[in-house]
């Protein structure tokens, strides 16, 4: 019994124990740290990722607290009705004035794993039917490729698809109609070597969107 509280102590203690002995690093390196951080963030960056352990976005961009505004969740999914994923973008947009959306996939993702098999995985599958849509839509073009690519595919299309999303908001629009600078861009993070690679489908202002999502105000 001894044991097994010590053992567990060692796992969660030390996330404790390593805060402390950072706050006490950084602190005593610059006394003023703390007070400015509690002052305010002014981010220029908005992070849409996956909860994944190993997107551990300040190490791998190696940035510092108050520098992302972060939205993590599995697959790293916007969906239009999804008042978590919306409050986070219209906050970082509107009010923290982010210059740069980031819609941040990775190799290897259980959920996109997940969404390409048909095993249950409980309330998750609800979450994932979309990705499992995307594959079906893209079913051709992924199945093309050697077996062990086709999940990273489909990331890289869940990621554009991310993409698209962001830029047909209208807190994303209304920002552009203001002529505020902001950029949606997609990357994906490969374990294998740990670099973000943009895949390359940045949008910039309301000219790359559809006509059809460029909504006026109603006629009477
Ligand atoms: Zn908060
Ligand atoms: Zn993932």
């Amino acid at each position: 019994m001894a044991n097994e509280t010590e053992s567990k102590c060692q796992a969660i203690c030390s996330v404790l124990h390593n805060n402390a002995n950072w706050a006490k690093d950084v602190q005593e390196k610059n006394p003023e740290y703390f007070e400015k951080l509690a002052a305010g963030q002014s981010p220029k960056i908005l992070w849409i990722g996956c909860s994944d352990s190993r997107m551990a976005v300040d190490v791998l961009t190696q940035t510092n607290p108050g520098d992302i505004f972060i939205h993590r969740n599995i697959a790293n999914r916007i969906p239009n009705e999804d008042l978590n994923s919306l409050s986070v973008i219209e906050y970082a947009v509107k009010h923290l004035k982010v210059k740069h959306v980031i819609i941040a996939g990775h190799t290897n993702c259980g959920g996109i794993a997940a969404a390409m098999g048909t095993e249950s995985v409980g309330i998750l599958d609800h979450w994932l039917r979309p990705i499992k849509d995307l594959y079906l839509a893209n079913e051709e073009e992924i199945n093309a490729l050697p077996k062990k690519d086709r999940a990273n595919r489909l990331s890289e299309l869940n990621i554009v698809q991310g993409v698209r999303t962001v830029s047909k908001l209208p807190v994303v629009h209304e920002a552009w109609k203001n002529d505020q600078e902001l950029y949606v861009h997609g990357w994906i993070l490969q374990l294998h070597n740990g670099l973000l690679k943009d895949l390359n489908v940045s949008v910039a202002g309301i000219k790359d969107v559809d006509e059809l999502y460029r909504l006026h105000p109603a006629k009477h």
